[in-house]
């Protein structure tokens, strides 16, 4: 048999490569940002057009390349950046295999320009397909230009496979955001079709961080700080509240390289525990400085994964520097609570252990939830009272069979009989600043106080939407509140649910919100936090979460006002949040589809005496 075995042409052994390193046009954003930077540059400019499909280009003011280093950059395996395997061990730039450019003028048509301190002219570049076109001396600029047209021209099945504009061009951002973070003293544009999408200044990173993702980003920030021998941490994480349905705000940068690893952000998450809403994820911003030598960049073609010597340390650093902001901060009262697993069966499991009839009442629509005093419960009497009979107040005086539990709490004992409403006895009492407590004929019934009043806001907003009868209350001064071009465009397109909820709009347009009028069971102060969420939930709508807009607008406004867990509430709260919660028209389900309440049966109580 004759020998079969052949060396691939170069054009196609650099085609193959290309497909590691380049699978989309923000790959190739990324290689030219990269090198930029590399290159020392303090001034870059990104310009895209049809979201990387037609041009990407990238230009810089960094140190530029000679005649032979233009025409070597394109080579297979042509660094500047190290000479010897050792060098990968002591690596202080972004690229290092020598791979980015030959692959990208393998698949696209490249003109690079570029110019050197102190020589006259510059050198002008064409490749097409890895082979040079032309070459040219010409004026320029101290710095780099490189111009990557026509992507994927020569593999159709690549270019057919990339996405629409609005998905290519959101991992371009996303590779930008990426990029500027990381080098915050670094000036950054960007540019697509001819607008401007940013326009970065040196800055420090919290303004970095505030100017890449919006004014509003700026008190969610809680700082995080850690120096030890083997690691430093420095940066911002996003407070509990502001958590995000989506990922999105996830950074960790390495040695000023963002890096993805799970086994990290587990860590995160781990130190937020009990603190986040189900489903959501909370952002944060993390710079980690390790010495080079205890890592290993080298096992991803683009090098976004990396290897530490010691994993477990860096993971029990990282949570503890977390746990510890989170806690100075105030933010984690209850930090070491332990959850009661069975708060978190899903209804349907719950349904089936418990009878509970829904009442048939209806929401007063014009009580105030947030009036300062709640002193006007509603006080029909729902089929909820079934659960209480035998506890009216007589009884309850002479059985006093709430005294045991008293006994749990001295501080809640004095708020108890603080309230000066005489003889008056109260059958709830709060557990953790997250229970609410009741007595019921059959035994007691736990309710998770925040799950409860969502529910409570909910059914409440949601009435207010769909009958359109919203009282609502003419501000002193209009609010007017700043968004972006984009986020005022989904405000339009829920402006007539937001007016049947109580909104009044003096203006909505190209820049700001003005608002003469908001809800009533909305404090002036929380309109700008709720509109945020709102958009937010707008835009990462979950199809199968999509009953409707009223629905998803009373339910934003819900989550972002009722009560947290981890708030002490007294007794008059506690009441209010009782009864309001059985005046619902399902008390039962949260809006996550949890179990607001569980009840403990006397006879359960009673087999643990046994
Ligand atoms: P690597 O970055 O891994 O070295 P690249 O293929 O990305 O490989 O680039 C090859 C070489 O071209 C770099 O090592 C550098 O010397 C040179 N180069 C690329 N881009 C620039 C730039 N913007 N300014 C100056 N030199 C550059
Ligand atoms: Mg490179």
């Amino acid at each position: 048999m004759s020998d079969i075995i052949q060396l691939l042409p170069d054009h196609v052994a650099n085609q193959i490569a290309a497909g590691e390193v380049v699978q989309r046009p923000s790959s190739v954003v990324k290689e030219l940002l990269e090198n930029s930077i590399d290159a020392k540059a303090t001034e870059i400019k990104l310009l895209i057009k049809n979201a990387g499909k037609t041009l990407i280009q990238v230009i810089d003011n960094g140190k530029g390349m000679s005649v032979t280093d233009a025409r070597l950059s394109f080579e297979r395996h042509a660094t500047s950046k190290i000479k010897a395997a050792e060098d990968l061990f002591a690596l202080h730039t972004k690229g290092f295999r020598g791979e980015a450019l030959a692959s990208i003028a393998a698949i696209a048509h490249v003109e690079l320009k570029t110019k050197v301190e102190d020589v006259e002219l510059g050198t002008a570049i064409t490749i097409e397909g890895s082979s040079i076109v032309d070459q040219n001396a010409v004026a320029a600029q101290k710095g780099t230009s490189i111009a990557v047209k026509n992507l994927f021209f020569n593999i159709p099945a690549r270019r057919n496979f990339l996405k629409s504009d609005a998905v290519e061009l959101r991992h371009i951002i996303d590779e930008f955001h990426r990029v500027v973070l990381a080098h915050p003293q670094i000036n950054f544009s960007m540019y697509h079709n001819g607008n401007t999408l940013f326009d970065l200044r040196s800055e420090n990173f919290r303004q970095r961080i505030v100017h890449t993702f919006g004014k509003k980003t700026n008190e969610k920030l809680v700082p995080v700080d850690e120096d030890t021998e083997l690691l430093k941490i420095s940066g911002f994480i996003g407070k509990p509240e502001y958590a995000k349905k989506s990922r999105g705000e996830q950074f960790f940068f390495v040695n000023q390289r963002f890096i993805k690893s799970p086994y990290l952000n587990h860590a995160i998450l781990a130190a937020f525990e009990g603190l986040l809403p189900n489903s959501k994820y909370p952002s944060y911003f993390l710079n980690l400085s390790v010495d080079p030598k205890s890592i290993d960049i080298n096992i991803h073609p683009t090098k976004t994964e990396i290897k530490f010597d010691d994993e477990p340390t860096i993971y029990a650093l990282l949570r503890a520097a977390v746990k510890h902001s989170l806690g100075q901060f105030s933010i984690a009262p209850i930090l070491d609570f332990k959850r009661d697993a069975s708060m978190d069966t899903p209804y349907h499991q719950h349904r089936h252990n418990e009878q509970i009839s829904s009442p048939k009442v209806e929401v007063d629509p014009n009580f105030n939830p947030f009036a300062k005093s709640y002193n006007n419960p509603p006080t029909s009497s729902p089929a909820w009272e079934a659960l209480y009979t035998g506890l009216d107040k007589e009884s309850a005086d002479q059985n006093n069979n709430f005294s045991e539990v008293q006994y749990e709490s001295d501080e809640l004992q004095s708020s108890i009989f603080d309230e000066d409403e005489g003889k008056k006895v109260h059958n709830t009492f709060q557990l953790q600043n997250k229970y609410i407590i009741s007595t019921i004929k059959s035994g007691m019934v736990v309710i998770d106080q925040n799950r409860a009043h969502e529910r409570i806001l909910y059914e409440d907003f949601l009435k207010q939407i769909t009958v359109k009868d919203a009282v609502c209350q003419q501000l002193m001064f209009p609010l007017e509140l700043e968004f972006s071009t984009k986020e005022l465009e989904v405000l339009q397109s829920i402006k007539d649910q937001l007016e049947h909820a109580g909104f009044v709009f003096d203006d909505l347009g190209h820049t700001k919100a003005v608002i003469s009028a908001i809800p009533v069971a909305i404090k002036e102060n929380d309109v700008s936090k709720v509109f945020v969420q709102l958009i937010d939930d707008v835009q990462n709508e979950v199809p199968d979460f999509n009953f409707s807009t009223s629905d998803l607008l009373a339910k934003t406004f819900a989550k972002s006002l009722a009560i947290k867990n981890g708030k002490k509430l007294n007794i008059t709260e506690q009441e209010f949040i009782v009864n309001s919660l059985f005046a619902c028209k399902e008390p039962a389900i949260s809006l996550t589809n949890k179990a607001i309440f569980t009840t403990i049966e006397t006879s359960e109580i009673e087999s643990k005496f046994n």
